[in-house]
């Protein structure tokens, strides 16, 4: 854990009492500040008064006795309509930070030059982050990682200039965090996402912008337009950046040629690693994460040997394209992450003579935006809410059959890839949420890596 020490003697709000908040209020009474904490879940706060936090309904707190109000990233500051909570620091006068603020007071305070990675973009980001964390670690660096990637930032070992905290941040964590200042800051891409909850593209953008803008190198994807204007401002506001690209840059940074990971410093260019033959890092959008976390690593001085071990040994996070194993020349992938169309679009350009299981509960749109690649796909395998609605769009272009359960899609997929000649891929990438038949996509993917484990003749992947 990382006592935060910096509000030793203060008083404090804290409401959202979710893992990260349970930390951050032990963290915070580590260092000796005195913290009040709340939630609007009753079960919640009997939890927390469990492990010998101090609760109390903040709308009766003397707010002018308060320090700050410490905000869990789950609950809205400033859209649709700020939470009850914030309004009334907002009216005290009181300021509203996160854990992640916590931690950047801390590190300024004990540890100011600790090398601290921290990482966002609307896609990619616990890719990224697992990804630079297991390179550095495999090239043995004493590596902290967390963040909104799982484990709270203040359950981590504390910084110290020998240590790197590597760090995802969601923008609801950066809207929470005015002096994040991280020794590189990563954005990786930007699309409409949580809109909801900034307002507008716009804010939306401007916030992820606050994550680079006072890093000591921005590493900046600048595949998308309102991307490239950051590190184009960045740049003019005489920031180190370093780009990261798809395609052939300019200046400093590192670029995918098709697989190549090419490492660009002013006119010179050098191949640094090779993609081909990495099963956790198929595709073009991981080609950006890797080449993100390629130009992370040759900025903290991994060599590029190094860099290349981390790669070809990287795992993976699981329901991500996820590798779980072959028969024969049938490979099953479970891409249970992938709950709207934009997703499941990235496994289906990654892969050929695809036998696709998907459905369940369908977002808006469906999977017409994906039509383009149905001449990819040898047989669907319709499964939950969404199945009729998805034969429809299927029609005639796309053999399809609804077998309702995933346990009869795995059996009938796999029965078929074994009459199948040549090469073939069994991909879950459902294109919708899972609600209707699992509590979480995770279960989903569990439980379609276990059907396919069970099945004869698997090797695992790793076996
Ligand atoms: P995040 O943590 O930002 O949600 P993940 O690394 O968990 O991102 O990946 C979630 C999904 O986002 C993946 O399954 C894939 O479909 C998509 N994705 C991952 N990386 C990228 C990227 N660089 N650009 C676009 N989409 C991506």
């Amino acid at each position: 854990m990382t006592p935060v020490t910096t509000f030793s003697g203060k008083t404090l709000a804290l409401f959202g009492l979710g893992g990260s908040g349970l930390v951050t209020a032990l963290a915070l009474k580590a260092g000796g500040a005195r913290v009040i904490a709340w939630d609007d879940n009753s079960a919640k706060v009997a939890e927390a008064a469990s492990k010998d936090i101090e609760t109390g309904d903040l709308r009766e707190l003397d707010w002018s006795t308060v320090s700050a109000l410490v905000l869990s990233p789950g609950v809205p500051l400033t859209h649709p309509e700020p939470h009850w909570s914030a309004t009334l620091a907002t009216a005290a006068g009181v300021e509203i930070i996160g854990d992640i603020e916590l931690f950047c007071r801390e590190r300024a305070k004990i540890a100011p030059n600790a090398p601290f990675v921290a990482i966002t973009g609307t896609n990619g980001k616990s890719t990224t982050t697992a990804l630079v964390a297991h390179i550095l670690r495999e090239a043995g660096r004493d590596v902290q990682m967390g963040g909104n990637i799982g484990t709270a930032i203040l359950s981590l070992e504390a910084p110290s200039d020998s240590r790197i905290h590597v760090i995802e941040c969601s923008s609801f964590q950066i809207d929470l965090a005015p002096s994040l200042a991280p020794t590189i800051g990563v954005h990786l891409n930007l699309s409409p996402d949580h809109i909801d909850r900034h307002g507008t593209m716009e804010g939306y953008a401007a916030i992820k912008e606050r994550l680079v803008a006072k890093a000591g190198l921005a590493v900046i994807g600048v595949d998308d337009p309102m991307s490239r204007a950051i590190a184009r401002r960045c740049q003019e506001n005489g920031l180190n950046v370093a780009f990261v690209s798809i395609e052939p840059i300019d200046g400093k940074g590192v670029f995918a040629d098709g697989e190549t990971l090419v490492g660009v410093n002013g006119p010179d260019a050098a191949p640094v690693a090779d993609l081909s033959d990495i099963g956790s890092l198929r595709g073009a959008h991981n080609a950006q994460n890797a080449a993100a976390a390629v130009a992370v690593a040759l900025a903290l001085n991994v060599s590029p040997e190094q860099i290349r071990t981390g790669l070809r040994t990287f795992p993976g996070l699981p329901h991500r394209m996820e590798e779980v194993g072959r028969i024969g020349r049938t490979l099953f992938i479970n891409d249970s992450k992938a709950t709207n169309a934009d997703s499941t679009e990235k496994a289906l350009k990654s892969f050929d003579d695809i036998l696709w299981i998907l459905g369940g509960k369908a977002k808006e749109g469906g999977i017409e935006p994906l039509r383009e690649y149905f001449p990819k796909i040898r047989k669907a395998y319709l499964i939950g809410a969404a199945a009729e609605d998805f034969a429809r769009t299927l029609g005639r272009d796309v053999p399809h059959v609804s077998s309702g359960t995933l346990d009869r899609a795995v059996e009938e997929a796999a029965r078929d890839a074994a009459a199948m000649d040549g090469s073939v891929v069994v991909l879950l990438s459902p294109a919708c949420a899972s609600y209707d038949q699992f509590a979480n996509y995770e279960v989903r993917g569990d439980q379609f890596r276990e059907l396919v484990r069970a099945l004869p003749g698997l090797e695992a992947r790793g076996a």
